[in-house]
């Protein structure tokens, strides 16, 4: 249940979007079933919406989960498009390959297994945007790489940046062992906002959002 958004809103807003694909509505009725963190929807139609916009080529995403924001992607980026995406979980890897398989994305879509903090250090050249949907507490860790493969107007986009909406209350609110990531999203978020290489809008919808684009400080 999520504090930052009119749950008759959002009803009514999904009750007038068009159906998905069919593969794209089972991949997302097993995650919703198994508790699968995946994209909300007003987020799958803003992401849609940003790359047909943008028409990005090449994608980083780090949090696969089963691979359901991956296809989404891939779908509206074009054949010559890739995304390379991040996953540490055994289980998700398992998942996302298989939905990967079903939708016949072997050859755009790149899982990467192991973890980010890793990976990301391992990875050159420069990708057109980036997708931030790993674990809360290490965004901030994984933003100067994040900035260093993005190239120069490609937009860095981060998910569930709100927590609910506990990200805006007193760190005095919130449980004891949730304050160290309640530290680091506000950190997080107000790196986002003041580095000099950056332009960002903060969206409080679904889990709170946040559009970064690159610009060239000088
Ligand atoms: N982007 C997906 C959802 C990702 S959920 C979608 O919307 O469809 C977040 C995922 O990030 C989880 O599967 C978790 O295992 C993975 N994750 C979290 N921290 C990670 C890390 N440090 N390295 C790699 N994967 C990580
Ligand atoms: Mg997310």
């Amino acid at each position: 249940m999520s504090e930052i958004t009119y749950q008759y809103i959002r009803d009514y807003l999904m009750a007038i979007e068009p159906d998905d694909d069919i593969l794209i509505r089972e991949i997302r009725e097993e995650a919703i079933k198994d508790n699968v963190p995946i994209i909300k929807s007003e987020v799958k139609n803003l992401l849609r919406c940003i790359l047909l916009m943008q028409k990005p080529k090449n994608i980083l995403e780090i949090g696969t989960a089963v691979a359901y924001s991956s296809i989404i992607m891939s779908d509206c980026i074009g054949h010559d498009g890739k995304i390379t995406t991040i996953e540490r979980s055994d289980m998700m890897i398992k998942k996302a390959k298989l939905n990967i398989e079903k939708a016949s994305k072997e050859n755009s879509i790149i899982l990467l297994e192991g973890d980010a903090g890793d990976i990301l250090k391992s990875l050159e050249g420069t990708y057109d945007m980036i997708f931030m949907d790993a674990a809360k507490g290490q965004y901030l860790t994984f933003l100067p790489d994040c900035l260093r493969l993005l190239k120069t107007g490609g937009l860095l986009i981060s998910d569930n940046v709100l927590q609910n909406g506990t990200v805006a209350k007193s760190r005095f609110s919130v449980p004891r062992r949730q304050r160290t990531i309640h530290n680091r999203m506000r950190d997080y978020l107000w790196e986002l906002n003041h580095n000099p290489n950056l332009k960002t809008s903060i969206l409080p919808i679904a889990d709170g959002l946040t559009l970064s684009y690159k610009i060239d400080s000088k």
